[in-house]
């Protein structure tokens, strides 16, 4: 059985703390490796690695940290096909899906190389009499990021990718559902030039986490995951005085105006609403067509198109629209929300649950799930399910629709389909979530811009992409000089020459 330790000091080190956690093949229900789990004198370890090697990597110039990611971001295209098949088998998501993973994370460490301008001071000449003021960003020290099971390359690089380059030194705890990828890349960090103990990964669970969270060591904290969690992340980081930035939960909508372009709406719906398996962040999970009319045409349209999704192994070629769901505990729950749903009284036009393929019967697949006339009050809508269902809640007129939006918990995504001006301005202006599409399905900003959800989707300190980023992982230090005053020539005064 193949065995995932940790990643300390530049090496792989073997768990000691005699508690480790089934790795499965989300395909075949396999056991397919061990990964140890964490206790607190191994992430204390990996601290003391990372506190001896940070200060020779801060004073290593802006430049040269860059030149790093730029070797990175060639090996990771290099690698591109083997990270991707790890990510498949641990994750279940297809290739496709999974090198669009390893993608949005590569984008993130080319927009670091720009690190030299971003980390650039400021300075005001003559603020007073010979008195000049200028600013450094220096870094923090030791970061950490705890990140989730659903982009195990993509969310691990949003936060160690800017921390290290602005000079940090990083622990990074991945999800303990699919390890390998953040293990691999912690290598391939190290094969670019990061020199041992800069980038540490340390699996765990929440006793690694808590360690984490307790250590005076560590000055900022990243995490990304369900909601719970985040707010206990954040209420336990600052209680310690830790810079704490947390991405929760999400209920996406998709709201379709009478005059949208339909088929372009409902190849959108498939897409955002049951790509990988529903298990993103930025997936639409609710439909909200304005208008009866609206409502029955999208019906018509997109009832065939669910019934008709691929589901397969990532195994079993690229043309699948996705594959099982991650564990057979989120099999059951998602399970159990559609249960719920024909309880509450949603309409289940397409019903999934009992979909099985010959060869993976203990596979944690389902099918594609859809539900009309689902309603505010019911679990299905009110709760993030993260998995492939799709909820319609029609609206009688925009801003019924708008409110729907605007009142639920959570603020990650949202999108409107509409062919007019007037309504997308005013939706964009006025919506309170913090990413927004219009006629786009999934507005994930790209890498230069921030990413971060608003409400119960993301709070905290600045966030840990585009530029944010850079302040997120440094501090400021202002510096007040008064220059001596008259100018000396003659023999007391000499300029330095090149060379
Ligand atoms: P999760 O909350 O179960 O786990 C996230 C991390 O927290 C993991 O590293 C895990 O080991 C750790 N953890 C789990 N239980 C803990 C506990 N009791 N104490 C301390 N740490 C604990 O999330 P997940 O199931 O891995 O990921 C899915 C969730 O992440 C969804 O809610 C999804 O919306 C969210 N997500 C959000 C974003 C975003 O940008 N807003 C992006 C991706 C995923």
């Amino acid at each position: 059985m193949k065995k995932i330790g940790h990643f300390i000091g530049g090496k792989h080190v073997e768990g000691t703390s005699g508690r480790e956690a089934d790795v499965f093949n989300p395909a075949t229900g396999e056991v397919q490796a061990k990964v140890a789990l964490a206790s607190a004198a191994e992430l204390n370890a990996a601290i003391a690695n990372a506190k001896a090697a940070q200060p020779a990597w801060a004073a290593t110039n802006p430049q040269k940290r860059a030149r790093v990611m730029m070797k990175f971001v060639d090996l990771l295209h290099r690698d591109m096909d083997k990270l991707a098949e790890a990510l498949s088998s641990e994750h279940g998501k297809t290739m496709p899906d999974a090198k669009g993973d390893v993608i949005r994370g590569l984008e993130v460490a080319e927009f670091c190389i720009g690190a030299p301008h971003l980390l650039k001071g400021e300075f005001t000449e003559g603020a007073g009499p010979g008195i000049d003021i200028h600013s450094v960003r220096q870094p923090l020290g030791i970061a950490a990021g705890i990140t989730p099971f659903n982009f195990p390359a993509m969310i691990p690089m949003w936060k160690f990718c800017p921390a290290i380059v602005c000079g940090n030194a990083f622990i990074l705890k991945p999800s303990e559902r699919d390890p390998s990828v953040p293990m691999m890349l912690a290598e391939l960090m190290l094969e670019a030039g990061v020199p041992p103990g800069i980038l540490n990964v340390v699996n765990g669970d929440k006793e690694a986490v808590d360690g984490i969270l307790d250590h005076e060591d560590i000055s900022a904290v990243g995490f990304v995951g369900s909601t719970a969690i985040a707010e206990y992340v954040y209420s336990r980081g600052c209680a310690n005085g830790k810079r704490v930035q947390c991405f929760g939960g999400a209920k996406n909508h998709m709201i379709i105006m009478p005059d949208a372009d339909l088929d372009q709406a409902v190849d959108a719906l498939i897409g955002a609403g049951y790509g990988a398996a529903g298990e993103r962040c930025m997936a639409i999970s609710v439909a909200v067509p304005v208008g009866e009319d609206t409502a029955n045409r999208l019906m018509e349209k997109l009832t065939p198109r669910v019934e008709n999704l691929k589901i397969a192994p990532y195994t079993a070629g690229d043309d699948a629209d996705f594959g099982p769901l991650v564990t057979k505990e989120a099999h059951t729950r998602v399970k159990g929300y559609v249960d719920a749903g024909i309880k509450e009284g949603a309409k289940l036009v397409v019903d999934g649950r009992d979909f099985s393929m010959q060869g993976y019967e203990n596979g944690y697949f389902i099918g594609g799930c859809l539900f009309d006339n689902v309603t505010k009050d019911m679990s299905i809508y009110k709760e993030e399910i993260f998995g492939p269902v799709l909820s319609v809640v029609r609206a009688k007129g925009y801003e019924e629709a708008l409110d729907l939006a605007m009142s639920h918990e959570y603020g990650n995504g949202v999108a409107m389909f509409t062919r007019d001006g007037d309504a997308a301005r005013d939706f964009a202006a006025r919506i309170n979530i913090g990413m927004v599409g219009i006629n786009v399905p999934i507005p994930v900003p790209l890498a230069y811009y921030t990413f971060g959800g608003w409400k119960r989707s993301g709070f905290g300190d600045l966030n840990q992409h585009g530029p944010d980023a850079f302040r997120f992982y440094t501090r400021t230090k202002t510096i007040t000089s008064r220059w001596p005053s008259g100018i000396k020539d003659g023999a007391e005064f000499s300029i330095p020459t090149m060379g």
